[in-house]
């Protein structure tokens, strides 16, 4: 027995799941679009609790999509928030390079910004960083004009919203915790009663590995929780950092090198590390759950990783631990918030990079959306339903 019928149950309240809901309730008014969250409100997890940062897409291989989807994502993402009044700034970024062995990969990042679009990149030496951002020493840099700020769960507030307004259902404290297929529709188990519908879309974040499993379909990747942990900068030193102020990154770990971000609301943070989280959602060291644990130290892929990756895991750890060795030089810090990545792991121990959409019949499952995925969420949930409308049954 089922409560309702619906054309495509989204699962996941995060800015992706929300993304898409916009996108199909906009293309397919027609179409009945219910929305699973299992949390009390959306974005309670990786889309409430980041850096705040509409990304330009510069650090991306061109060609790839988190290349072509953050750039157009980054513009989408200003006309949303310009168009509902939320709140946001494009103040710009430096990207600084504090000795010579960086400058390789400095020029390398300002080659790959020209290669995927961005308009307005500019290599400073030290007096012109000095007059951009008076505090931070470095040897070189890299403008990018088009970097932003917002606050991702307001973003999201405003998605279910529109979502609402375009006759979609948006469900909130209704966990997915079954799926049952047969030819003629799909079930949806929830904590709030069982749905049928033609089709599913999985972007249950942290999870979606797991409700892949639930669907009876095999991933082919573990989700592998990486914490990130911020300091806050005290308020009377807030002024220490105009925009945005970011270290060359290492390519090998795209989401490693602490920086720092001026919030929409005015606050100043440095971080976020990034270390294994003990479990998905444990946002603090002392949150441990025993299930999330096993799957990800019985995953073989994350002991290949961790052969490989060692010293960055141990390095991650003690500045995790350490106030003193997170900042180093700075003062003035007073612990922050923290966020929990969802980071796909193949058995082979490498890191998906790029975002990773897997179609299955009537289904599709988003498997790897990290950042850059807030921000160019408008733009995946574009891609995914242009690409998918078919096996979705959506034409
Ligand atoms: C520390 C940090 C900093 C970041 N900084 C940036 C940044 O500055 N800019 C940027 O663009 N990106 C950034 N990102 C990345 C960005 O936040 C994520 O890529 C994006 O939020 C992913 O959205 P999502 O919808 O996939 O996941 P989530 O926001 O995690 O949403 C998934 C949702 O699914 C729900 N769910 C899970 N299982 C079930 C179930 N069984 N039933 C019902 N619901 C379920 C969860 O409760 C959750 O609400 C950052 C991420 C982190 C963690």
């Amino acid at each position: 027995m089922t409560d309702s019928r619906y054309d495509v149950i989204i699962i996941g309240g995060g800015v992706v799941g929300l993304g898409v809901g916009l996108e199909i309730t906009w293309r397919f008014p027609a179409k009945r679009v219910l929305l699973l969250e299992k949390e009390e409100a959306v974005a309670r997890h990786q889309s409430g609790h980041n850096s705040g940062v509409i990304h330009s897409g510069v650090y991306y291989k061109p060609g790839s999509l988190k290349a072509r989807l953050c750039v157009a994502g980054a513009a989408a993402m200003i006309d949303f928030c310009r168009e509902h009044g939320i709140p946001h700034q494009v103040c710009g970024k430096v990207i600084v390079a504090t000795d010579e062995q960086e400058l390789p990969r400095l020029e390398e990042l300002h080659r790959r910004g020209e290669a995927n679009g961005l308009a307005g990149l500019r290599a400073i030496g030290k007096e012109e960083l000095a007059e951009i951002e008076p505090h931070a020493n470095g040897i070189k840099a890299l403008v990018v004009p088009s970097t932003g700020i917002t606050d991702y769960a307001v973003v999201c507030e405003k998605y279910a919203d529109v979502i609402r307004s375009n006759g979609g259902t948006v469900l909130t404290s209704a966990g997915a915790v079954g799926i049952r297929r047969s030819p003629e529709e799909i079930v949806v188990e929830s904590t709030k009663g069982a749905f049928a519908t033609r089709s599913l879309v999985n972007c249950a974040g942290l999870h979606s590995d797991r409700v892949a499993r639930m669907a009876g379909d095999d991933p082919g990747i573990v989700i592998v929780p990486f914490r990130g942990e911020y300091y806050d900068i005290i308020p009377e030193r807030a002024s220490l950092v105009r925009a945005l102020i970011y270290p060359v990154p290492d390519p090998q770990f795209p989401f490693l090198g602490v920086h720092f971000t001026r919030r929409i609301t005015g606050k100043v943070d440095a971080g976020p590390n990034a270390v294994l989280a003990l479990a998905r959602e444990g946002y603090r060291h002392t949150d441990i759950n025993a299930r999330d644990l096993a799957s990800s130290l019985g995953f073989p892929g994350l002991w290949r990783m961790a052969r490989r990756h060692w010293r960055n895991a141990v390095g991650e750890w003690h500045r995790s631990l350490s106030k003193s060795a997170f900042v180093r030089a700075l003062q003035d810090l007073t612990p922050g918030g923290s966020g929990v990545r969802a980071q796909a792991l193949k058995r082979d121990g490498t890191l998906v990079d790029d975002f990773q959409f897997v179609p299955s019949q009537r289904m599709l499952h988003v498997l790897n959306v990290p950042s850059p995925a807030a921000t160019a969420s408008l733009m995946i949930a574009k891609t995914i339903v242009d690409s998918a409308a078919s096996t979705l049954g959506l034409c």
